[in-house]
């Protein structure tokens, strides 16, 4: 899950991270105008969406005055940026900016260790840093349990800045920024650009925070700074039913119980010159209801020519996937062809109640099922 810059600055400033004092953030530009009066200088209008550059996509502007900061909110509350609609605003006090830094921790995924990263190039696509000069940016594996030795801050940050006063600045941030990382189960935490002021302070400018999906029961706080304007409904209606669907670009609506399984389907469809058009996990044990939400969801997705169910019955029910099936496609009206692949607990039921409902393809094993599908979603194109 994705938070937005003014919610990842507030886990910051609980963490002790130095951010920008004073912003709040607005859904309007009459409300953005009220706190740029507040706030009394200039300030800065920024939006929040779940993307980056928004500074190089207009949706960072700074103003002057409350009323110049209205006409710039009322602007970028209009935006899209990166196809993201902008629904709301932070306005922050505008800052002077001596230098900018780029710091930023990401799990590598290959070395399965948290990597911190920092560059004295901040405040510029870091990536770009990456190709361009790689020299320019340093470079440290830690483990997340031991956490980053306050020496090896200091390291980082000395290479960033030469300063030995403001060097030792970074080197606490870079340490609190490393405990934030793993006390939050984040999957990156980025500063970009971490600032240094005309003072010689040190402050988080810009936050950006990932949070691993798998961890978030146990972080209720963070859970509740879920933002539903940025899922899409079939996102929303999947997670309310407890089902785990993310949306793909093929063809083929694949409805499976258990994620390896799911994985495993996945591959075998692309084996077979197929494209899944989702990922579609209906999980143990499953009721008819779970079955009727899978379908609207995949029916819902225009690309999508002809589904596959695999399911492989344990704790699950073949009878209950297939009542649900069969109620599925009586409710949704679904003329798409469907191809089931049915074994395990009450197999025989199941297929019972399978052959008095038409449109149906039902198939032995996974890969007449998965080639089944393929043919047929091909067909139907
Ligand atoms: P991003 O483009 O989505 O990464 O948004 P950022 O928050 O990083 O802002 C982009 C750029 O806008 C920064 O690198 C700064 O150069 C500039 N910027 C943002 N806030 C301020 C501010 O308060 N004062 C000044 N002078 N520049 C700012
Ligand atoms: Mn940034």
């Amino acid at each position: 899950m994705n938070i937005h810059e003014y919610q990842a600055k507030q886990v910051f400033l609980k963490h002790g991270i130095p951010v920008p004092p004073g912003g709040e953030v607005a859904g309007t530009a009459a409300e953005a105008e009220a706190i740029a009066a507040k706030i009394g200088g200039p300030v800065v209008v920024k939006a929040q969406v779940h993307s980056g550059g928004r500074g190089k996509a207009g949706g960072v502007k700074l103003a002057k005055t409350a009323a110049e900061a209205k006409e710039k909110a009322e602007a970028i509350l209009q935006l899209h940026i990166q196809g993201l609609p902008v629904r709301k605003v932070l306005v922050a006090p505008a800052l002077d900016i001596a230098h900018e830094y780029y710091l930023g921790i990401v799990l590598d995924r290959q070395m399965g260790l948290p990597a911190i990263m920092i560059s004295r190039e901040g405040g510029v696509e870091i990536e770009e840093v990456a190709r361009t000069k790689p020299e320019a940016l340093h470079k440290l594996h830690f483990d997340p349990a031991r956490g980053l030795r306050p020496y090896e801050a200091r390291q980082l940050a000395a290479k960033a800045e030469p300063d030995g006063k403001v060097a030792g600045k970074i080197a606490r941030v870079i340490e609190k920024l490393a405990k934030t990382y793993a006390s939050v189960d984040a999957s990156l935490a980025e500063i970009n650009p971490l600032i240094q002021t005309p003072d010689g302070d040190i402050l988080a400018l810009d936050a950006k925070i990932n949070l691993d999906d798998n961890a978030l029961y146990r972080h209720p706080d963070l859970e509740a700074m879920r933002d539903p304007d940025t899922e899409t409904d079939s996102e929303r209606v999947a997670r309310d039913m407890g089902l785990t669907f993310i949306k793909l670009d093929g063809s083929i609506g694949c409805v499976v119980n258990g994620a390896g399984l799911a994985m495993a389907t996945m591959d075998l469809v692309k084996h077979f010159g197929g494209d899944p058009a989702n990922f579609l996990d209906i999980g143990g044990s499953s009721n008819p209801d779970k079955v009727v939400t899978a379908i609207r969801i995949i029916t819902e997705d225009p690309n999508v020519k002809a589904i596959l169910f695999n399911i492989f019955g344990g704790i699950t029910r073949c009878d209950d996937v297939a009542r649900g099936l069969v109620e599925g496609v009586k409710q949704t009206g679904v003329k798409l062809p469907i191809v089931i692949r049915l074994v395990g607990t009450n197999e025989k039921e199941g297929r019972e109640i399978l052959a008095s409902a038409s449109g149906l393809h039902p198939a032995e094993t996974m890969d007449d099922a998965v080639k089944k599908v393929v043919e047929l979603a091909g067909a139907g194109a």
